[in-house]
């Protein structure tokens, strides 16, 4: 193994892969090795360094683990949507406009919903609610009389009432029937309210997604209206003397959708229903293509899980194309089309940043004594063939030392062996493993059974954060995030870990990291400095990730800054403090000044009886109410932090 000579900064960048997944907005910078930002690629110029801001902000109090949102890779993100849009009516002459809506649920932090509401102004950017909650964040979000909002979800009255007065507003509101029971409630509060409607309907298609929510198409779809509904929809409506009322067919075939092609079977589907409700009478004027829209996590551009085998262009071109040839063809008015792309839009712009807090790292390259002519047989084996390693013999030598040790284990098991010479054997095992691994490097070629002893031997990363608060995905469907470390790039990284996080559940561990064909079990990373910090960004969570994560140990929520750029530099325009420890006590009805004078009075019962000192009594309550203002999270020493 070359100790880092000639390693390059080029080299990092392939390593993890960064151009596929982190164009425009990622990069290293060739002096410092440290991982860039460049939140507006219009300004190529311009670009912070990820480690230093994260000191900064460290120096400011803002302790880790830290979720850096950038605002202005999000403004990025939905002027590359819209303008994709634009540029495929503009090419194919469509003759009516492109008006996006954000799924709420994607992400529902104010500040970023907000943000989405202010920079998307100018394309009349639209919200999507897909449920009670998420559409009074809509209504109190949007401000701008133009825009659009989409009623998705299970509705209930109240849900169905508040929308449709909110269609008296000055901005359009759009109640959108997912199942035919929705029909007769919306019927009734109409009526009740003296309000006529505006709907759409959620069609089943039968057209098969791909991946993880494929299930969210066919007939046995959890959401939708099957053809025979959406014609009871449309007779019940005309019989009401409501045909006009429905304005807007809404499908959605899953989330990352990683292949172009059922995304253009289910246009294509679709496009006929438009034009069947057109034909039969409705004033058909939205077509809302729904989410699904991909993110490249791999950064391999294929239509694997991780990654997508299309870009933001070529949807453009073929949801417009589609529909425009649909219409064309069956001479109705073209609709405005609608998309709902939450994952493409908000998954870019936020980075969390975490620490190696410590590693394991087992013992292969320890020099031991050569085992003595009187010690075990299990030793003397084990020695036997740590000594005959050699490039040439590796199987041999690996099959040997294999039997050694688990021999070693049953006789341990039965009372045979005492616990000293098990480790010495132990020990043994290590440096044989070690050698082996050396000497496998050597080789052109490598025998299957050898082929994953990095896996096997890899590092343990230890890292303060939680992977159910902050990447609940990597653990519940395998999701691949890219995970870089944010310094040291212009050196080799000689280290293969696996990173384990802080709660006591063995499956707080990510073992799947991305790579050239499909993941990889363990990520290259540097060896630890004494007192220099380690820090790792795992980037695009920013959909989906925040509002699924949970307490798992009760680690909270984590601070949030909202980070913009500015001339010279950068300004901080929001801090989201993470949760204190009281805070995640009372979410489990813990009322925390009780618990202070539980602990209180046992102390002084101690104390009473001579078991403590008065000074490990004022040290303890000391620890434990300030323990109750501080993040849930490993504190740097002395850190106290306000609720
Ligand atoms: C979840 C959801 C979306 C967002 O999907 P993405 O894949 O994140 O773009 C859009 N529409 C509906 C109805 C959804 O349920």
């Amino acid at each position: 193994m070359s100790e880092g000579e000639g390693w390059r900064v080029s080299d990092s960048v392939e390593l993890y892969r960064i151009e596929g997944w982190g164009q425009p907005y990622f990069g290293v910078d060739e002096e410092t090795g440290h991982v860039v930002v460049r939140p507006d690629p219009r300004q190529a110029d311009r670009q912070l360094d990820l480690f230093a801001l994260v000191q900064d902000l460290a120096a400011r109090g803002l302790e880790l683990p830290l979720l850096i949102r950038f605002s202005d890779v999000l403004r990025d993100r939905l002027r590359l949507i819209n303008e994709c849009f634009a540029k495929a009516i503009d090419e194919y002459s469509y003759p009516n406009r492109y008006q996006g809506v954000y799924p709420v649920k994607v992400n529902q932090q104010k500040h970023l919903v907000d943000e989405i509401a202010d920079y998307g102004r100018p394309w009349a950017f639209g919200l999507e609610a897909g449920s009670k909650p998420e559409l009074l964040i809509a209504l109190a979000a949007s401000s701008d009389p133009s825009g659009l909002i989409i009623c998705n979800g299970y509705k209930d009255e109240g849900y169905l009432e508040t929308a449709l007065i909110a269609q008296r507003f000055d901005k359009t509101v759009i109640v959108v029937l997912e199942r035919i029971e929705e029909l007769e409630m919306v019927i009734a509060a109409s009526k009740k309210l003296g309000i006529k409607p505006m709907l759409g309907v959620r069609a089943k298609l039968m057209t098969k997604g791909v991946g993880r929510w494929s299930t969210s198409t066919g007939q046995r779809a959890k959401f939708g209206l099957t053809a025979a509904e959406i014609v009871e929809v449309v007779d019940r409506l005309a019989a009401e003397d409501l045909l006009d009322s429905l304005v807007l067919l809404h499908f959605h075939i899953g989330s990352q959708i990683s292949s172009i092609l059922p995304i253009k079977n289910a246009l294509r589907e679709a496009s006929h229903l438009f034009v069947e409700l057109c034909n039969m009478g409705c004033s058909m004027r939205y077509l809302d293509v729904g989410g699904g829209l991909a993110v490249d996590y791999d950064g391999s551009k294929t239509s694997a899980h991780s990654s997508r085998n299309y870009d933001v262009q070529e949807y453009a071109y073929d949801v417009v194309g589609t529909v425009q040839e649909a219409c064309d063809k069956a001479g109705v008015a073209h609709p405005t089309i609608v998309s709902e792309s939450g994952r493409a839009l908000v998954a870019h712009q936020s980075v969390l940043v975490f620490e190696v807090v410590s590693t394991s790292e087992f013992p292969l390259d320890a020099e031991l004594p050569p085992v003595e002519a009187d010690a075990h047989e299990v030793l003397q084996r084990a020695q036997e063939a740590l000594d005959a390693v050699e490039p040439g013999a590796l199987q041999e030598a690996w099959h040997d030392i294999q039997q050694a040790h688990n021999e070693g284990q049953t006789l341990f098991k039965l009372g045979y062996l005492d616990l000293r010479t098990r480790a010495r054997l132990e020990r043994i095992y290590w440096a044989c493993c070690g050698r082996i691994l050396r000497a496998k490097a050597q080789l052109d070629y490598v025998p299957e059974e050898l082929s994953d002893l990095e896996e096997r031997l890899a590092a343990i990363y230890y890292c303060n954060f939680s992977i159910f608060q902050s990447a609940p995905d990597a653990w519940a469907i395998d999701q691949l995030f890219p995970i870089v470390p944010l310094q040291r790039l212009d050196e080799e990284p000689t280290v293969r870990a696996t990173l384990v996080d802080l709660t006591c559940d063995s499956d707080g561990t990510i073992d799947q990291f991305i790579d050239v064909d499909g993941p990889k079990k363990v990520i290259e990373v540097h060896p630890m400095r004494p007192g220099e910090p380690y820090y790792m960004g795992m980037f695009l969570g920013g959909a989906y990730q925040e509002i699924l994560g949970d307490m798992h140990n009760l680690f909270g929520d984590t601070n949030a800054v909202h980070v913009e750029l500015v001339r010279h530099g950068y300004h901080v325009a929001h801090v989201v403090k993470g949760d204190s420890v009281s805070k995640v006590l009372k979410y489990v009805q813990y009322v925390p000044d009780d618990m202070v004078e539980r602990v209180r009075r046992q102390a002084e019962r101690a104390l009473r009886n001579g078991r403590i000192s008065l000074d490990n009594l004022r040290l303890l309550m000391r620890h434990y109410e300030s323990s109750l203002h501080q993040y849930t999270y490993l504190a740097a020493a002395g850190e106290e932090r306000e609720e």
